[in-house]
Protein backbone atom coordinates (compact mmCIF):
# COMPACT_ATOMS: atom_id res chain seq x y z
CA UNK A 1 0.00 0.00 0.00
CA UNK A 2 0.93 3.51 -1.10
CA UNK A 3 1.66 5.58 2.10
CA UNK A 4 -0.83 8.19 1.20
CA UNK A 5 -3.35 5.58 0.82
CA UNK A 6 -2.70 4.84 4.33
CA UNK A 7 -6.51 5.59 6.36
CA UNK A 8 -6.19 7.48 9.20
CA UNK A 9 -8.55 8.82 11.87
CA UNK A 10 -8.83 12.42 14.00
CA UNK A 11 -10.17 12.27 16.82
CA UNK A 12 -10.16 16.14 18.48
CA UNK A 13 -10.80 18.85 16.09
CA UNK A 14 -9.52 21.81 17.68
CA UNK A 15 -7.27 24.16 16.22
CA UNK A 16 -4.09 21.27 16.04
CA UNK A 17 -6.77 18.61 15.19
CA UNK A 18 -8.10 20.13 12.18
CA UNK A 19 -4.56 21.42 11.33
CA UNK A 20 -3.43 17.64 11.38
CA UNK A 21 -6.73 16.53 9.45
CA UNK A 22 -6.02 18.81 6.97
CA UNK A 23 -2.28 17.96 6.50
CA UNK A 24 -3.49 14.06 6.11
CA UNK A 25 -6.16 15.19 3.63
CA UNK A 26 -3.44 17.31 1.61
CA UNK A 27 -0.98 14.31 2.01
CA UNK A 28 -3.91 11.70 0.26
CA UNK A 29 -5.05 10.07 2.96
CA UNK A 30 -7.97 8.93 3.53
CA UNK A 31 -8.90 10.56 6.55
CA UNK A 32 -12.29 10.12 9.19
CA UNK A 33 -12.34 12.87 11.53
CA UNK A 34 -14.58 12.71 14.78
CA UNK A 35 -15.39 15.75 17.11
CA UNK A 36 -17.74 16.58 20.17
CA UNK A 37 -18.37 19.61 18.49
CA UNK A 38 -19.74 17.87 14.90
CA UNK A 39 -19.39 21.50 13.54
CA UNK A 40 -16.01 22.03 13.63
CA UNK A 41 -15.56 19.34 10.95
CA UNK A 42 -16.89 21.07 8.38
CA UNK A 43 -14.58 22.63 6.53
CA UNK A 44 -12.83 19.31 6.84
CA UNK A 45 -15.95 17.40 5.05
CA UNK A 46 -16.08 20.00 2.75
CA UNK A 47 -12.53 18.75 1.48
CA UNK A 48 -13.00 15.54 1.60
CA UNK A 49 -12.70 13.99 5.57
CA UNK A 50 -15.81 11.56 6.22
CA UNK A 51 -17.42 12.57 9.77
CA UNK A 52 -17.88 9.23 11.81
CA UNK A 53 -21.18 9.41 13.51
CA UNK A 54 -19.50 7.94 17.27
CA UNK A 55 -15.83 7.76 18.43
CA UNK A 56 -16.02 4.13 17.73
CA UNK A 57 -17.01 4.48 14.21
CA UNK A 58 -13.89 6.47 14.23
CA UNK A 59 -11.43 4.19 15.18
CA UNK A 60 -12.83 1.71 13.01
CA UNK A 61 -12.17 3.83 10.25
CA UNK A 62 -8.61 4.37 10.16
CA UNK A 63 -5.37 1.98 10.06
CA UNK A 64 -4.07 4.33 12.58
CA UNK A 65 -5.76 7.07 15.32
CA UNK A 66 -4.39 10.26 16.03
CA UNK A 67 -6.05 12.37 19.17
CA UNK A 68 -5.29 15.59 19.81
CA UNK A 69 -7.87 16.96 22.72
CA UNK A 70 -7.56 19.75 25.46
CA UNK A 71 -5.65 17.37 28.02
CA UNK A 72 -5.62 13.84 29.10
CA UNK A 73 -8.26 13.81 31.45
CA UNK A 74 -10.81 14.59 28.33
CA UNK A 75 -8.81 11.74 26.17
CA UNK A 76 -9.71 9.39 29.38
CA UNK A 77 -13.20 10.77 29.70
CA UNK A 78 -13.99 10.41 26.24
CA UNK A 79 -12.67 6.69 25.30
CA UNK A 80 -13.85 5.55 28.64
CA UNK A 81 -17.57 7.07 28.59
CA UNK A 82 -17.75 6.15 24.28
CA UNK A 83 -18.55 2.58 22.54
CA UNK A 84 -14.78 2.69 21.47
CA UNK A 85 -12.55 -0.53 21.29
CA UNK A 86 -9.14 -0.03 21.36
CA UNK A 87 -8.18 -3.92 20.55
CA UNK A 88 -5.99 -3.64 17.28
CA UNK A 89 -5.65 0.23 17.24
CA UNK A 90 -2.76 2.15 16.83
CA UNK A 91 -3.02 4.97 18.71
CA UNK A 92 -1.14 8.29 18.95
CA UNK A 93 -1.87 10.68 21.35
CA UNK A 94 -0.82 14.14 20.51
CA UNK A 95 -2.25 15.97 23.87
CA UNK A 96 0.26 17.61 25.56
CA UNK A 97 0.58 16.48 28.86
CA UNK A 98 3.08 15.00 31.85
CA UNK A 99 5.47 12.16 31.14
CA UNK A 100 3.81 10.99 34.17
CA UNK A 101 -0.04 10.91 31.94
CA UNK A 102 1.95 9.49 29.34
CA UNK A 103 3.17 6.66 31.23
CA UNK A 104 -0.36 6.12 32.84
CA UNK A 105 -2.77 6.30 29.99
CA UNK A 106 -0.15 4.34 27.94
CA UNK A 107 -0.50 1.33 30.49
CA UNK A 108 -4.35 1.87 30.54
CA UNK A 109 -4.55 1.92 26.31
CA UNK A 110 -2.38 -0.94 26.33
CA UNK A 111 -4.26 -3.05 28.77
CA UNK A 112 -7.02 -2.61 26.13
CA UNK A 113 -5.18 -4.04 23.68
CA UNK A 114 -4.16 -0.60 21.57
CA UNK A 115 -0.69 -0.01 20.33
CA UNK A 116 -0.04 3.33 21.70
CA UNK A 117 2.72 5.82 21.06
CA UNK A 118 2.51 9.01 22.85
CA UNK A 119 3.76 12.24 21.66
CA UNK A 120 3.97 16.46 21.40
CA UNK A 121 3.91 18.72 18.85
CA UNK A 122 6.13 21.43 19.25
CA UNK A 123 4.80 23.69 16.63
CA UNK A 124 1.92 26.17 16.06
CA UNK A 125 -1.04 24.98 13.70
CA UNK A 126 -0.04 26.60 10.64
CA UNK A 127 3.16 25.09 10.61
CA UNK A 128 1.69 21.62 10.62
CA UNK A 129 2.36 19.66 6.86
CA UNK A 130 5.72 21.56 7.06
CA UNK A 131 8.78 20.12 8.07
CA UNK A 132 9.21 23.14 10.87
CA UNK A 133 6.58 21.11 12.31
CA UNK A 134 8.57 19.30 15.18
CA UNK A 135 6.49 15.93 16.39
CA UNK A 136 8.22 13.94 18.83
CA UNK A 137 6.99 10.30 19.46
CA UNK A 138 7.43 7.82 21.88
CA UNK A 139 6.86 4.26 23.08
CA UNK A 140 7.36 0.77 21.52
CA UNK A 141 7.44 1.15 17.54
CA UNK A 142 6.25 -1.68 16.91
CA UNK A 143 4.54 -0.92 13.60
CA UNK A 144 6.51 0.08 10.76
CA UNK A 145 3.59 1.86 9.09
CA UNK A 146 2.91 4.41 11.40
CA UNK A 147 6.04 6.64 10.86
CA UNK A 148 5.83 7.58 6.37
CA UNK A 149 1.75 8.42 6.87
CA UNK A 150 2.63 10.69 10.18
CA UNK A 151 5.28 12.44 7.83
CA UNK A 152 2.88 14.30 6.44
CA UNK A 153 2.32 16.09 9.66
CA UNK A 154 5.90 17.56 10.13
CA UNK A 155 9.56 16.17 11.31
CA UNK A 156 8.82 13.50 13.42
CA UNK A 157 11.01 11.91 15.40
CA UNK A 158 10.84 8.63 17.48
CA UNK A 159 12.77 8.93 20.46
CA UNK A 160 12.45 5.84 22.45
CA UNK A 161 10.76 2.96 23.70
CA UNK A 162 9.82 5.31 27.06
CA UNK A 163 5.96 6.55 26.57
CA UNK A 164 7.08 9.32 28.53
CA UNK A 165 10.13 10.53 26.91
CA UNK A 166 7.91 13.06 24.60
CA UNK A 167 6.18 14.89 27.03
CA UNK A 168 9.92 15.61 28.50
CA UNK A 169 11.13 16.81 25.45
CA UNK A 170 8.14 18.88 25.38
CA UNK A 171 8.79 20.47 28.72
CA UNK A 172 12.86 20.62 28.01
CA UNK A 173 11.85 22.82 24.84
CA UNK A 174 9.61 25.18 26.27
CA UNK A 175 11.77 25.69 29.39
CA UNK A 176 14.61 26.32 27.03
CA UNK A 177 12.40 29.23 24.87
CA UNK A 178 10.91 30.73 27.69
CA UNK A 179 14.35 30.85 29.43
CA UNK A 180 15.60 32.05 26.29
CA UNK A 181 13.01 35.01 26.06
CA UNK A 182 12.67 35.89 29.53
CA UNK A 183 16.80 36.60 29.33
CA UNK A 184 15.92 38.65 25.91
CA UNK A 185 13.14 40.32 27.47
CA UNK A 186 15.09 41.45 30.43
CA UNK A 187 18.28 42.97 28.21
CA UNK A 188 15.66 45.13 26.16
CA UNK A 189 13.99 46.07 29.15
CA UNK A 190 17.29 47.32 30.72
CA UNK A 191 18.27 48.71 27.37
CA UNK A 192 15.20 50.69 27.33
CA UNK A 193 15.96 52.66 30.03
CA UNK A 194 19.12 54.18 27.97
CA UNK A 195 16.39 54.91 24.85
CA UNK A 196 17.82 51.55 22.30
CA UNK A 197 14.98 50.20 21.10
CA UNK A 198 13.38 46.41 20.96
CA UNK A 199 14.28 46.57 17.58
CA UNK A 200 17.76 47.59 17.72
CA UNK A 201 19.01 45.54 20.28
CA UNK A 202 17.55 42.60 18.67
CA UNK A 203 20.16 41.92 16.01
CA UNK A 204 22.77 41.59 18.67
CA UNK A 205 20.74 39.37 21.47
CA UNK A 206 19.97 36.89 18.04
CA UNK A 207 24.20 36.66 17.42
CA UNK A 208 24.48 36.19 21.39
CA UNK A 209 21.61 33.18 21.59
CA UNK A 210 22.97 31.97 17.98
CA UNK A 211 26.59 31.72 20.16
CA UNK A 212 25.48 30.40 23.01
CA UNK A 213 23.85 27.54 21.15
CA UNK A 214 27.07 26.76 20.08
CA UNK A 215 28.22 25.77 23.32
CA UNK A 216 25.74 23.33 23.62
CA UNK A 217 27.74 20.49 22.67
CA UNK A 218 30.82 20.67 24.17
CA UNK A 219 29.13 21.77 27.45
CA UNK A 220 27.00 18.48 27.02
CA UNK A 221 30.42 16.31 26.98
CA UNK A 222 31.50 17.96 30.15
CA UNK A 223 27.61 17.30 31.99
CA UNK A 224 27.73 13.55 30.42
CA UNK A 225 31.30 13.38 31.52
CA UNK A 226 30.91 14.92 34.97
CA UNK A 227 34.41 16.71 34.39
CA UNK A 228 34.11 20.58 33.78
CA UNK A 229 37.79 21.83 33.51
CA UNK A 230 37.99 25.51 33.20
CA UNK A 231 38.91 25.74 29.19
CA UNK A 232 37.47 29.35 28.53
CA UNK A 233 36.21 30.79 31.79
CA UNK A 234 36.06 29.78 35.31
CA UNK A 235 32.44 30.07 37.49
CA UNK A 236 34.23 32.34 40.10
CA UNK A 237 34.83 35.01 36.79
CA UNK A 238 31.89 34.84 35.87
CA UNK A 239 29.68 35.47 39.13
CA UNK A 240 31.62 38.49 38.75
CA UNK A 241 29.65 39.82 35.93
CA UNK A 242 26.67 38.33 37.17
CA UNK A 243 26.61 40.79 40.31
CA UNK A 244 26.89 43.48 37.49
CA UNK A 245 23.74 41.82 35.89
CA UNK A 246 22.32 42.93 38.98
CA UNK A 247 23.42 46.17 39.91
CA UNK A 248 22.27 47.58 36.72
CA UNK A 249 19.05 46.30 37.01
CA UNK A 250 18.35 47.17 40.69
CA UNK A 251 19.55 50.86 39.46
CA UNK A 252 17.63 51.16 36.28
CA UNK A 253 14.88 50.02 38.38
CA UNK A 254 14.00 46.69 36.33
CA UNK A 255 13.14 43.58 37.72
CA UNK A 256 15.63 41.78 39.26
CA UNK A 257 13.86 38.40 39.82
CA UNK A 258 15.91 36.90 37.00
CA UNK A 259 19.51 38.17 37.41
CA UNK A 260 18.95 37.14 41.06
CA UNK A 261 18.34 33.39 40.47
CA UNK A 262 21.04 33.31 37.96
CA UNK A 263 23.63 34.60 40.65
CA UNK A 264 22.21 32.43 43.34
CA UNK A 265 22.73 29.22 41.51
CA UNK A 266 25.88 29.97 40.63
CA UNK A 267 27.21 31.65 44.32
CA UNK A 268 25.71 28.28 45.75
CA UNK A 269 27.77 26.08 42.95
CA UNK A 270 30.61 28.09 44.25
CA UNK A 271 29.76 27.51 48.02
CA UNK A 272 30.23 23.93 47.02
CA UNK A 273 33.56 24.48 45.87
CA UNK A 274 32.94 24.29 42.43
CA UNK A 275 34.21 28.52 41.65
CA UNK A 276 37.56 26.62 39.61
CA UNK A 277 35.08 24.86 37.50
CA UNK A 278 33.57 25.91 34.20
CA UNK A 279 29.83 27.04 33.86
CA UNK A 280 28.33 23.57 33.21
CA UNK A 281 29.01 22.42 36.67
CA UNK A 282 26.14 24.33 38.01
CA UNK A 283 24.21 21.46 36.45
CA UNK A 284 25.03 19.49 40.34
CA UNK A 285 22.31 22.88 41.51
CA UNK A 286 19.79 21.66 39.09
CA UNK A 287 19.21 18.23 40.25
CA UNK A 288 18.29 15.07 37.98
CA UNK A 289 20.23 12.25 37.94
CA UNK A 290 23.10 11.58 35.78
CA UNK A 291 25.51 8.89 35.11
CA UNK A 292 28.36 10.65 34.33
P1 LIG B 1 -8.53 23.62 21.32
O1 LIG B 1 -8.67 24.41 20.06
O2 LIG B 1 -9.05 24.22 22.59
O3 LIG B 1 -9.26 22.22 21.08
C1 LIG B 1 -9.53 21.32 22.14
C2 LIG B 1 -10.15 20.06 21.58
O4 LIG B 1 -10.39 19.16 22.67
C3 LIG B 1 -11.51 20.31 20.91
O5 LIG B 1 -11.63 19.42 19.82
C4 LIG B 1 -12.49 19.95 22.03
O6 LIG B 1 -13.75 19.56 21.56
C5 LIG B 1 -11.76 18.75 22.61
N1 LIG B 1 -12.20 18.39 23.95
C6 LIG B 1 -11.92 19.01 25.12
N2 LIG B 1 -12.48 18.36 26.16
C7 LIG B 1 -13.12 17.29 25.64
C8 LIG B 1 -13.88 16.22 26.20
N3 LIG B 1 -14.08 16.11 27.53
N4 LIG B 1 -14.40 15.28 25.35
C9 LIG B 1 -14.22 15.37 24.01
N5 LIG B 1 -13.50 16.36 23.42
C10 LIG B 1 -12.96 17.31 24.22
O7 LIG B 1 -7.02 23.23 21.61
P2 LIG B 1 -5.84 22.98 20.54
O8 LIG B 1 -5.11 24.25 20.32
O9 LIG B 1 -6.39 22.21 19.39
O10 LIG B 1 -4.88 22.06 21.40
C11 LIG B 1 -5.09 20.65 21.51
C12 LIG B 1 -3.84 20.04 22.12
O11 LIG B 1 -2.74 20.35 21.27
C13 LIG B 1 -3.53 20.58 23.52
O12 LIG B 1 -3.09 19.55 24.36
C14 LIG B 1 -2.44 21.59 23.23
O13 LIG B 1 -1.56 21.78 24.33
C15 LIG B 1 -1.71 20.91 22.07
N6 LIG B 1 -0.91 21.88 21.29
C16 LIG B 1 -1.52 22.98 20.77
C17 LIG B 1 -0.75 23.91 20.09
C18 LIG B 1 -1.36 25.15 19.50
O14 LIG B 1 -0.60 26.05 19.10
N7 LIG B 1 -2.66 25.24 19.39
C19 LIG B 1 0.64 23.70 19.95
C20 LIG B 1 1.22 22.55 20.48
C21 LIG B 1 0.43 21.63 21.16
P3 LIG B 1 -14.87 20.70 21.25
O15 LIG B 1 -14.50 21.28 19.91
O16 LIG B 1 -16.14 19.96 21.25
O17 LIG B 1 -14.76 21.71 22.36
Amino acid sequence: MNTTDTPVTVIGLGLMGRALAGAFLKAGHPTTVWNRTASKADRLVADGARLAPTVGAALEAGSLTVVCLTDYEAVRDLFGASDARLDGTTLINLTSGSSAQARETARWAERLGAHYLDGAIMAIPPAIGTPEAVILLSGPQADSGTGPALDALGTVTHLGADHGLASLYDVAGLTMMWSVLNAWLQGTALLSTAGVDAETYAPFARQIAAVVAEWLPGYARQIDSGSFPAEVSALETDVRAMAHMVEESEAAGVDTGLPKLIKAMADRSIAAGHGGEQYPVLIEEFGGSRTG
